[in-house]
């Protein structure tokens, strides 16, 4: 279950309805800017879940928005830090820090590394971590990204979106996870990295930069990947198993298990019975209902 209201929406959650529903665990949504006030908060209501017998795990939105899951979500440091952005190809900077910028790093690593301290959770989760893209336009093209590109390739980074350019961006991304699990195990060891890439986007080639699901869970530092599905039109519809399934078998080939994160406005209680079934057919690990809000107002009457 995501509990998406957040820091202070925490208090309105109820942790013994949450067991009744046969909840067994929560993604507590952690925005950078409320942290920043209500770190205490925080840290209290993990506690609290632990206390209750619910696996917590956090999800720092936020935080320079390289994990971008809503364009909503503020992010103080991108105001106070304007020369760590990514610059797309056309020389502009983005509302995104670069990944590949060692002072966003650090500051990034610094502050999930207080954050571990704070929280009692079994792991964290990196929500859409991504790379600008938008109609043609892509980023990065910072120095730091130059400089990484033609050290690597011998040559400089090119100006179009070329097959080499999207490799470097995914394994960019995929560096930075390596970085954030590290700073997260610095503190404790046993806190897991769940990864949860966008949802496929269409066109297929207009990418973030974390479409590449085999070298994502073939990443040291993912424990398990979480696979983004939502109701699409009207009704309850789910994507076809097949779509889905390269992604899953690419996972499970590198011996990662695969969340199902159900994304919907409502969870009806027909939409909870067609992710139960996805899941069971594509040999899912485990089921995440987004979000907490969602299900209450459904008021579901069937356990979840
Ligand atoms: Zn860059």
């Amino acid at each position: 279950m995501v509990l998406a209201g957040g820091i202070t929406g925490l208090e309105t959650v109820s942790l013994p309805w949450l067991r009744d529903q046969g909840i067994s665990f929560a993604v507590v949504t952690c925005p950078e800017d409320e942290a920043r006030w209500e770190a205490e908060r925080l840290g209290a209501f993990t506690r609290q879940l632990a206390r209750a017998g619910l696996e917590g795990y956090l999800a720092p939105v936020g935080y320079g928005k390289v994990l971008d899951p809503d364009p909503a979500v503020t992010s103080l440091y991108l105001h106070t830090h304007p020369g760590t952005l990514q610059i797309d190809s056309r020389g502009r900077r983005c509302a995104k820090a670069c990944p590949n910028d060692p002072r966003f790093l650090e500051w990034f690593a610094n502050s999930m590394r207080t954050l571990a301290w704070l929280v009692e959770v079994k792991g964290f989760v990196w929500d859409s971590p991504s790379f600008y893209h938008s109609r043609g336009v892509w980023a990065c093209r910072c120095t730091y990204c130059q400089r990484l590109f033609s050290a690597a390739a011998g040559e400089p980074l090119p100006r179009e979106l070329l097959p080499e350019v999207l490799d470097f961006r995914r394994n960019s991304l995929s560096l930075f996870l390596l970085a954030a699990t590290a700073a997260i195990q610095s503190v404790d060891r046993r806190l897991q990295s769940i990864v949860v890439p966008p949802p496929p986007l269409d066109p297929p080639t207009a990418t973030g930069g974390a479409d590449n699901w085999k070298l994502l869970a073939s990443n040291s530092g993912a424990a398990a990947m979480g696979l983004v599905v939502s109701p699409e039109g009207r009704g309850y519809r789910l994507p076809e198993e097949g779509a889905l399934l390269p992604s899953v078998q690419a996972a499970h080939g590198e011996g990662k298990p695969v969340w199902l994160w159900l994304t919907a406005e409502r969870l009806h209680p027909e939409l909870v019975h067609e992710g139960r079934k996805l899941a069971r057919n594509l040999g899912l690990e485990a089921i995440v209902w987004s979000d907490y809000e969602a299900l209450r107002r459904t008021r579901a009457k069937s356990p979840v």
